[in-house]
């Protein structure tokens, strides 16, 4: 405990000498770092901080040594991310290769495949596009059609994913494949590491209500995998795959606490927004939606809390499955309140009239839908914990 109060404190001291005055505040997400071949650091300063961060070793500050990372305990990791939130330090280096791909192959990568990604990972050298859904396997992931056939020393890969984030903009996507069309559908997959560089793929953004433009349709014609990129063992992808999305689920479980963007919480709207009689919101609707979203976010962070103690102590619990879908729907019921909290103020995309924080929360109110389907929807996850948490009977 004295290690780790010491260890605090130096932690705060390293991010004072050393986190930029500009990088100690909220970003836009354009200034958001994802890495890659060809990425451009949003700014000198988001250039230093990332370099210092990345020698430092805290860009993934639990893992191994010897692959770059800072093989630090859990509860250092936790330390350095509670003093970088003190400061509102920005978080160097995003990506699906630091929240997923990297997990999962520090557990099923042979150590080939971990001393060529794992590095890069951390180095923002090389970002990552998740390639699980089809257009006919979301939620029923396992019915997935891609298929890579066994050219002897290759696979040969055609097919195409769909809702492929930012695939355009990506070095690599993992890729869930069919390798036996006769198998049981979740034994008959394979988990692949695709260069997006090599011949015969191709992206699609797909344009959304918003005009942006943040997935991708990935098509697979005749492309050549080699051998050495599968993980894992032929037909025992969907292992790894679960796994992967166990990593998934818990980073959109805590979506909340970590946005990079300014966040406007209910209670201080109210303050901007409301009428109060008497010390008291006078709406007393919405006052009464607060105090339950008070409650209802109280009892969410300790369950957090929890989680992690159990983690620490190697405790297995439930609490992971059932985050997803709790963190995720409050961060729904969240945005909503603001929404009624902010009234006419809230229903500005973009324009005059409205401020930064203001056009934020009505895109983050989007936003909040979007992670209720991302990674497995509610309805699903509600199914999931139906049937492993409390073993209810399938219909
Ligand atoms: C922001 C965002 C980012 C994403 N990024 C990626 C990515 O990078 N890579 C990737 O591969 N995919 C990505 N996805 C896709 C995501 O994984 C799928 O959208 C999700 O798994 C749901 O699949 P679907 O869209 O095909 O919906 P469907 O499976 O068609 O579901 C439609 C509706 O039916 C309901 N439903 C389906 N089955 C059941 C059931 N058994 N019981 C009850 N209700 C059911 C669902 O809850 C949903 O409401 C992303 C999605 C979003 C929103």
């Amino acid at each position: 405990m004295q290690d780790l109060e010491q260890f605090r404190l130096d932690v705060r001291q390293w991010l004072e000498d050393n986190c930029p005055e500009s990088q100690r505040q909220p970003i836009t997400p354009e200034e958001q770092y994802f890495g890659g071949r060809n990425a451009t650091f949003p700014s000198e300063d988001a250039r230093i901080w990332f370099e210092r961060f990345r020698d430092k070793g805290w860009v993934c500050p639990e893992w191994p040594t010897e692959y770059g990372g800072g093989g630090l305990s859990p509860q250092q990791g936790k330390v350095i991310k509670e003093e970088m939130k003190a400061i509102r330090a920005r978080t160097p280096l995003y990506g699906i290769g630091i929240w997923m791909l990297g997990p999962a192959l520090l557990e099923f990568g042979n150590e080939a495949q971990k001393q060529q990604h794992i590095r890069d990972i951390i180095d923002g050298k090389v970002r990552w596009a998740q390639g699980y859904s089809e257009p006919g396997s979301g939620s029923d992931l396992a019915s997935l059609q891609c298929k890579a056939e066994d050219m002897g020393d290759h696979f040969l890969v055609n097919g195409s994913k769909i809702w492929t984030t930012a695939a355009d903009k990506c070095d690599w996507i993992f890729c869930l494949v069919r390798t036996d069309p006769d198998a049981k559908k979740q034994e008959g997959i394979s988990f692949l590491l695709i260069d997006m560089d090599d011949p015969g793929i191709t992206t699609t953004p797909i344009e959304l209500i918003s005009g942006e433009s943040e997935f991708c349709q990935t098509f697979f014609d005749n492309v050549r995998v080699p051998k050495e990129n599968l993980v894992g063992e032929l037909n025992a992808g969907w292992s790894v795959a679960k796994a992967l999305l166990v990593h998934e689920r818990k980073l959109m479980s805590e979506i909340g606490s970590d946005s990079p963007r300014e966040v406007v919480v209910p209670n201080q709207a109210a303050r901007q927004y409301l009428e109060f009689e008497d010390g008291k919101i006078a709406d007393a609707e919405l006052r009464s939606r607060l105090v339950d979203y008070d409650m209802e976010m109280h009892a969410v962070g300790l369950t957090h809390f929890r989680t992690f103690e159990e983690k620490v102590a190697g405790v297995r619990s439930a609490a992971p499955l059932v985050m997803k879908y709790v963190g995720t729907e409050a961060e729904k019921q969240k945005s909503e309140l603001l929404l009624a909290i902010m009234g006419s103020q809230g229903l500005g995309w973009e324009g005059e009239g409205f401020n930064r924080a203001e056009i934020d929360t009505l895109r983050l109110w989007a936003m909040s839908y979007a992670m209720t389907i991302a990674g497995g929807t509610s309805e699903v996850q509600l199914n999931v914990i139906a049937k492993n948490v409390l073993e209810l009977p399938q219909g």
